[in-house]
């Protein structure tokens, strides 16, 4: 069967990287989670101290942004992707409120997203690729053949950020994950470059109210739908 190109974006912690995977998973593809991207970059300024408070060093970030490799390899006990940078596994480390703090910042740099943007479009070269993030369907992968967009209130996507953080023994204010999760949403959709958006094409999904079982049959559903449509 063909392959295809699968673009999932929406708002943070829609649940948009578990049904990515869990389909990537299901139908054999590959998954990358752009955010990661990102947060890997983010972990890496603050980490080389090229940001202080809101400030971002962008001199510094630029001349630095060649010597950042990031990549991805199957954990074979979470049957998922970590997140390396420069070739340390950095999954944990870029989850934490101090990366989710300031990535957003980090996100809205022209450079840096030419970057990533490149990075992407050379894994999905080959198609047969999951990639789940903000600007996937309009930006990086424009001609995908799924595009979905998924979003849910900020109060629901907040609160399975907390379980999340909660449930790997992480410290978790529900307030000030909220106020994150509001903040990045305006953040990321009035940027400068790539703002956050539906793509025209992409069919809309509001999971709110939906169990992560039943995302998953209506994404396998829309994928069956289009494959059979390539033929
Ligand atoms: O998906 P996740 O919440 O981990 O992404 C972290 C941040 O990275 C987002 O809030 C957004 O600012 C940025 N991002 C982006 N473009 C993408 C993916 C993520 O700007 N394609």
């Amino acid at each position: 069967m063909k392959k295809i190109t699968i673009a999932i974006d929406g708002f943070s912690s829609c649940g948009k990287s578990t049904m990515a995977k869990d389909l990537a998973r299901e139908i054999g593809y590959i998954y990358i989670d752009s955010g990661a991207m990102y947060r890997a970059v983010t972990l890496y300024s603050l980490q080389h101290n090229l940001i202080q408070g809101e400030t971002i060093d962008t001199d510094g970030l630029k001349n630095q942004l060649k010597g950042i490799h990031i990549s991805f390899k199957l954990n074979p006990e979470t049957g998922r992707p970590d997140t390396y940078l420069n070739g340390v596994n950095v999954e944990a480390d870029i989850r934490t409120m101090a990366v989710s703090s300031k990535v957003s910042l980090i996100a809205a740099l022209d450079f840096v997203r030419q970057a990533m943007v490149m990075q992407q479009q050379e894994m999905g070269k080959a198609k047969g690729i999951v990639m789940d993030g903000r600007d996937i369907g309009t930006t990086v992968f424009p001609d995908a053949e799924l595009k979905i967009f998924v979003t849910a209130s900020p109060e629901i996507r907040a609160q399975r950020r907390y379980d999340e953080l909660k449930g790997k023994g992480q410290e978790a204010n529900f307030d000030d994950i909220l106020e994150n999760v509001k903040q990045r949403d305006y953040i990321d959709q009035h940027r400068e470059v790539s703002p956050l958006r539906k793509a025209d094409d992409a069919l809309l999904l509001d999971n709110s109210h939906m169990t992560i079982a039943e995302q998953k049959r209506w994404l396998t559903e829309q994928f069956n739908k289009i494959t059979a449509e390539q033929g």
